[in-house]
């Protein structure tokens, strides 16, 4: 089995060989054609499985290359912004050959230089729940673009009390759209968020 068998297009391909890799793991064999098909996704893996490969490389695939003001097609939600930065560099490393802009936005610094860089149009916007939120207040950002939602480490946002703020962004969010949520752990709290906000999920389980 080989990244290109998934389906993943030669941009792709390539940073993928440049990162080393030549293997795609258990959940990217699952999970990246599942996302690549744009059906919603609940998958039940811990760090280190290679979940964020599975599923930064497929929303890469289905960013549409604009050329007019770009905003936000993809939203990456984490619970820290330890998870947030990570996944930012994962997003830069994998889009290295896309047109493709990403920026991770999380508390705890100025927010005045996010401001400015969402107004420079970012496609894929990495972000915790808190200043997310913040930002929307300010009008900082728009998802009237947005198709995909990705809930990275869900358990750790419900352990970590985001679960309101979690719901208040998903109500600002295009109704139509994909949403993927990640999970280390399938408790009741977690199916019970799934069921809420995703459609006819596939669940994946490593
Ligand atoms: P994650 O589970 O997303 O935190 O990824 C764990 C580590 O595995 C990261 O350092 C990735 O760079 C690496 N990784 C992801 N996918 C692969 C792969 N297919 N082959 C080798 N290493 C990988």
């Amino acid at each position: 089995m080989s990244f290109k068998t998934l389906g993943l297009n030669n941009a792709l391909l390539t940073a993928i060989a440049e990162q080393g890799y030549d293997t795609p793991s258990a959940i990217q064999r699952e999970a990246i054609p599942t996302i690549l098909k744009r059906q919603d996704v609940i998958a039940i893996a811990q760090t280190g499985t290679g979940k964020t490969a599975g599923f930064v490389l497929p929303v890469l695939q289905l960013i549409t290359e604009k050329t007019t003001k770009k905003n936000v097609q993809a939203l990456i939600i984490t619970p820290t912004r330890e998870l947030a930065a990570q996944v930012a560099t994962s997003v830069s490393n994998y889009s290295a050959h896309l047109n493709v802009s990403s920026l991770a936005v999380f508390g705890g610094v100025r927010i005045e230089p996010q401001i400015a860089a969402l107004e420079q149009g970012v496609d894929v916007l990495i972000a915790t729940p808190g200043r997310l939120r913040d930002l929307h207040q300010q009008n900082a950002v728009c998802f009237d673009q947005l198709h995909t939602l990705v809930l990275d480490e869900a358990d750790r946002m419900l352990d970590l009390g985001f679960i309101d703020d979690i719901k208040k962004i998903s109500e600002l969010l295009p109704n139509k759209r994909q949403t993927l949520m990640f999970s280390a752990t399938f408790t009741d709290q977690i199916k019970t968020l799934a069921n809420t906000m995703l459609h006819e999920p596939q669940l994946i389980e490593v």
